[in-house]
C-alpha cells in the first residue's frame, strides 16, 4: 500500500489538497487515523499532516475571558494548561483522564471532535458549557456548535474538505457551575462506559435556576438536554439531585456492545448523571 504524505504550510492549502482529492485524509495527532489503517477500516490516497501549519496549538485567553483553543493542541496540553484549570476545572479534569498517557501526549482536541466517537469525552462537558468549532472550508468559515457536531456515531456535521481551525470556550458567570462523571467497566485508560457532562446555573437566591446535561457514550449521539425538575432546588440536596438524575435517564435510548448492555448502560447512565450534579457544589473556582 502507497499513501502520499502531504505537509501544506497554510490551512488553506490543506483544505485544498482534501477538495482536489476526496481520497485524502487529514491527520492531527494521528491516534485514530494510525488505528483505522492498521486495521484496514481506512484506506487513505493520501495523509495531510497538519503539523507545519502555524498557530494552530495553544490556549489564548480573548479579552471578554473566552478561552480560544488551538485544533492541535493535545489532551495533556490542556490538562496541564493553566489558563483552562483557572476558568474551567473540570475540563483539565477531563482532559487528565483521556485514554493513557500516549494517547494525550499524541490526541489532539481538534482531532478527537472531528472523530464524532460517541464514547469521547470532551464533546459532552464541552457541549454544556456552550463551546463551538470554527472551521474552514472552500466555502469560507463557519461556527459550529460543539453540541452540533454529532451526526450520529462516528459522523460528524462536517464536510470532507471542512477543517476545524479552533475551538472557542466561553467565560462562564459567576453563578454557573459545572460537574463531569466519567464511569469505565474496564481498564482506567479506556473509554468511558457512560458520562455525563452538567452546567448548573444558580439564582440570586442560590437555589438551581436552570441545569443542563449530557449523557455519553452509552448512547448513539450524545444530546443536550434540560433538567427543568431541578429548578428551585439546593445544589447541596443530594437526595433529589439523584432522584432527578435517574428520572432523567430513565427513558434514555442506550446501545449495547462489549462494554455493557443498554440496561447496564442505562442504570449507569444515572449513576453518571447524580455524580456530575452533585460535583457542581465544590466548582466554585472562578477568576475575576
Ligand atoms: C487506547 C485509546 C484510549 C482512548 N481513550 C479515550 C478516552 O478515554 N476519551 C476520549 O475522549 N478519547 C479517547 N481516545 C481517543 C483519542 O482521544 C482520539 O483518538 C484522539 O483525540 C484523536 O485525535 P488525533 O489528533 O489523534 O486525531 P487523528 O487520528 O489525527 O484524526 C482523527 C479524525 O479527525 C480528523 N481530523 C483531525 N484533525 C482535524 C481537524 N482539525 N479538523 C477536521 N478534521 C480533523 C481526521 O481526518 C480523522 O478523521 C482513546 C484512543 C485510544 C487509542
Amino acid at each position: 500500500m502507497t499513501v502520499l504524505l502531504r505537509e501544506p504550510e497554510t490551512l488553506e492549502e490543506a483544505v485544498g489538497i482534501l477538495t482536489a482529492d476526496p481520497g485524502a485524509r487529514l491527520v492531527a495527532g494521528g491516534v485514530t487515523v494510525c488505528l483505522q489503517i492498521t486495521h484496514r477500516r481506512s484506506d487513505p490516497s493520501a495523509l495531510v499532516l497538519l503539523r507545519r501549519v502555524p498557530g494552530l496549538s495553544g490556549v489564548t485567553v480573548l479579552g471578554d475571558g473566552t478561552l480560544e483553543i488551538g485544533a492541535l493542541t493535545t489532551h495533556g496540553e490542556l490538562a496541564a494548561d493553566p489558563e483552562l484549570s483557572a476558568r474551567h476545572p473540570r475540563l483539565t479534569e477531563l482532559f487528565s483522564d483521556v485514554g493513557n498517557v500516549r494517547v494525550r501526549a499524541a490526541g489532539t482536541i481538534g482531532g478527537n471532535l472531528a472523530n464524532a466517537d460517541p464514547a469521547q469525552d470532551p464533546a459532552v462537558l464541552l457541549a454544556v458549557i456552550g463551546a463551538e468549532a470554527h472551521t474552514v472550508s472552500p466555502r469560507g468559515e463557519r461556527t459550529v456548535p460543539i453540541a452540533g457536531l454529532s451526526a450520529g456515531a462516528w459522523r460528524s456535521t462536517l464536510a470532507a474538505d471542512e477543517v476545524i481551525r479552533r475551538v472557542r470556550v466561553p467565560r462562564l458567570p459567576p453563578t454557573s457551575r459545572t460537574g463531569w462523571s466519567k464511569i469505565q467497566s474496564g481498564s482506567l485508560d479506556d473509554y468511558a462506559t457512560v458520562n455525563a457532562g452538567v452546567r448548573m446555573d444558580l439564582g440570586a437566591d442560590g437555589t438551581i435556576a436552570s441545569v443542563r446535561a449530557v449523557v455519553g457514550a452509552a448512547v448513539a449521539s450524545p444530546r443536550v438536554f434540560d433538567i427543568p425538575a431541578l429548578a428551585g432546588s439546593h445544589p447541596g440536596d443530594t437526595l433529589a439531585l439523584k432522584a432527578c438524575a435517574r428520572e432523567a435517564t430513565a427513558d434514555l435510548e442506550t446501545v449495547t456492545d462489549h462494554r455493557g448492555s443498554a440496561d447496564y448502560r442505562r442504570h449507569l447512565a444515572g449513576v453518571a448523571l447524580g455524580r456530575a450534579l452533585t460535583r457542581c457544589l465544590d466548582d466554585d473556582r472562578r477568576p475575576a
